[in-house]
């Protein structure tokens, strides 16, 4: 019951302690028990190894007993969560260790600050200067650890351990690293605390100083071996604790303050720090450059098909089956040249109509032999597929009529048979026919399936007559006025041809086959838009490792602060307060790095630009999600490490080296 007014801080019964060393079990405190009241000054000396630590470690909830109950305050405590814990110890007990343990990167100020990060308490400098005041140290506030002295060092420690307030201070050896003046004035300060009402419990090898307590226990072998009053208590100001608040909430200004932190630390590890950003500002770089570079090939493909006009429709006979018995595939749907005449005359939005005849050629010249796909065409086709050469010239109108026998050859036949000569007015072989070469078409390289370069033009006549001995045509390419109307055109054309080979209803579906650019575009957009995906993936992996890297650098940074984490849990940090802490380093690292690639990213799409002709562009969606992606990068690889340290029992931490 903790009745205001009850003297009886601490009450142990039979409280034991056993530590497994491998098979062995060592037992430090072998059944302690024990009254402590309020305002009291307690001296716990015996010789080393008697379990004086062990007692005060349980005392200051560093450490949990085997067995007994501890009651403090009227509560039992052996059965708290660590949490509970955790703020018990930020609230009730101020702990004083005999190395200090002082962070070694903040100065005397921050470090006596410090506790109120977990307390959520204003952490105005005010209380803190006071406290360092008190101690002597108004001169030394910003000076880091390693610029004290052994006795000014303690001293700010003293200072740390009242920040919050507590009615109870545990020192182990407080004196024990340090001088006799030094000695002196760490005793003042605690018997100045106690006269203040502090009960200041203090374990100590030193006869002289335990001397001056109030109450001097002894102990030998984890037993109590005598226990005598020096000094009467005085008058203990008792009020009741347990009603001091437990739990807050990790609000909005306590992120800041893990962020602040974060970046402290950070900056102190430049080399590691710098070198785990550099994963993810790889990674993410390379994500919005590859992004930017697939956005850039495609759009440079689009514009490339555009070029074609976008307004092209292909018309090509289709196969089907009159009367039930099975025909040559395209018999009655043949397209003759007519029907081009035809569909040109009678449908009012076709600008233009060029048919085409396609085979295969032998094609040689000199001892040079190559296989290609030879064209058909009437002079339409160079304006229609933007293919006049730029070598040489393509045949005209007269040239077709006669049937004469001349070619256009691509860059991949002139590259097969020439070489680095130059072809015009050269004779060619094709199917053993002579052709004089007259041209070379402009290079338009390969749509995925073939290589558009591999082709010879020929005048329409002469492939149809001379070469190839087709009466009809293959295809018809058709210009059409205007984007818009290209559904309409296409259904005329259809119906045309329908009434005009008696294509029954039933068959009509079959019959011919049209395809329109926008289809093609369509089509070759969405392979584009594959390709980038894949080349974006790619990147993804990349920020994977980069993840992998921070979890590696979190990992060492976790193992090399356990002794810090065991600090900050001895002061009153609880778990979530050390999850945080190590996320928000994680998450740091990985915004940055994020930022960084995102300029990287867009640099290197720059030069990519450069370097390919394509116009990369680098979106704003590409730069939200990897910036997004890298703080979850930074989100989901630090859990693991922040976990970890947050596992930690306080008093194993401390004791880490
Ligand atoms: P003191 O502070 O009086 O010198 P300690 O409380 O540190 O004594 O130790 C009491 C006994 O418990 C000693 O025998 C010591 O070896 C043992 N001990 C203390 N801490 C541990 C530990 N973490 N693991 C194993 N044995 C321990
Ligand atoms: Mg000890």
């Amino acid at each position: 019951m903790a009745v205001a007014g009850d003297a009886k801080m601490i009450q142990l019964d039979a409280i034991t302690k056993s530590y497994r060393m491998g098979t062995n079990e060592v037992l430090a405190l072998r059944g302690i028990s024990l009254k402590v009241e309020n305002g009291d000054f307690v001296s716990i000396m015996g010789p080393s190894g008697s379990g004086k630590s062990t007692l005060a470690h349980i005392l200051g909830l560093l450490d949990v007993p085997s067995t007994g109950s501890y009651q403090l305050n009227g509560k039992e405590v052996s059965a708290l969560s660590e949490d509970a814990l955790s703020v018990l110890r930020r609230d009730e007990i101020g702990f004083i260790f005999q190395q200090f343990n002082l962070l070694p990167r903040m100065t005397a100020l921050e470090n006596v600050d410090l506790p109120l990060l977990y307390s959520k308490k204003s952490d105005s400098n005010e209380r803190a200067l006071s406290l360092l005041e008190k101690v002597g140290l108004t001169t030394r506030v910003g000076h880091k650890p390693n610029e004290l002295s052994g006795g000014q060092q303690q001293r700010v420690a003293i200072a740390r351990s009242l920040i919050n307030s507590p009615r109870m201070i545990l020192a182990d050896e407080p004196t024990g690293n340090l001088d006799s003046i030094s000695e002196t004035e760490i005793m003042a300060i605690l018997k100045d605390l106690n006269a203040q009402g502090i009960t200041v419990i203090m374990v100590t090898h030193e006869e002289e100083i335990g001397a001056q307590a109030k109450r001097r226990i002894r102990m030998r072998d984890g037993l109590i071996q005598s226990d005598e009053r020096l000094l009467p208590i005085g008058a203990p100001t008792a009020t009741d604790v347990t009603a001091k608040s437990a739990q807050a909430a990790t609000s909005g200004s306590d992120w800041l303050a893990y962020l602040r932190q974060g970046l402290k630390t950070l900056a102190a590890n430049k080399v590691r720090t710098g070198l785990s950003m550099l994963g993810i500002l790889i990674g993410v770089g390379s994500v919005v450059a590859m992004l930017a570079l697939g956005t850039g090939a495609q759009k440079a493909i689009e514009a490339q098909l555009a070029s074609l006009g976008s307004n092209l429709l292909v018309l090509r006979p289709g196969s089907v089956r009159i009367g039930g018995v099975a025909q040559e595939a395209g018999t009655t749907t043949r397209l003759a040249l007519e029907d081009g005449l035809e569909i040109q005359s009678k449908i009012p939005d076709i600008k233009d109509i060029a048919p085409s005849v396609t085979g295969r050629g032998q094609v040689t010249f000199m001892n040079k032999n190559w296989s290609t796909q030879i064209q058909g065409v009437s002079t339409t086709y160079a304006r229609m597929w933007a293919a006049q050469p730029l070598v040489g010239r393509f045949f005209s109108d007269d040239e077709n009529s006669v049937r004469a026998r001349v070619a256009v050859i691509g860059t991949t036949v002139l590259r097969e048979l020439f070489g680095d000569q130059s072809p015009i007015g050269e004779l060619i072989k094709i199917n053993k026919v002579s052709f004089q070469v007259i041209g070379v078409l402009p290079e338009k390289g390969s749509n995925g399936y073939r290589d558009r370069d591999d082709t010879i033009v020929i005048p329409l006549n002469t492939a149809m007559h001379r070469l190839l001995g087709k009466d009809y045509v293959d295809a018809f390419d058709i210009e059409v006025k205007n984007f818009e109307a290209i559904p309409i055109a296409q259904q005329q054309i259809l119906d045309l041809l329908y009434s005009k080979k008696r294509v029954p209803t039933s068959q009509q579906q079959d019959a011919f086959q049209i395809r329109n650019m926008a289809d093609i575009q369509e089509a070759m957009s969405q392979s584009s838009k594959t390709m980038s995906a894949l080349l974006a993936a790619i990147a993804a992996i990349s920020l994977l490792v980069g993840g992998i890297g921070i979890m590696n650098i979190m990992l060492v940074s976790v193992t090399e602060r356990t002794k810090e984490i065991g600090l900050r849990k001895a002061i009153g940090a609880r778990r979530q307060d050390i999850l945080m802490q190590f996320l928000a380093e994680s998450v740091v690292v990985s915004v940055i790095g994020g930022l960084l690639g995102i300029l990287l990213g867009g640099v290197a799409s720059l030069v990519l630009s450069w370097i390919t002709g394509w116009a990369t562009s680098v979106s704003a969606q590409s730069v939200v999600v990897s910036f997004l992606f890298s703080a979850m990068i930074g989100l989901i690889f630090g859990i693991y490490p922040a976990k970890k340290a947050a596992r930690l029992h306080p008093i194993d931490a401390l004791r880490y080296e």
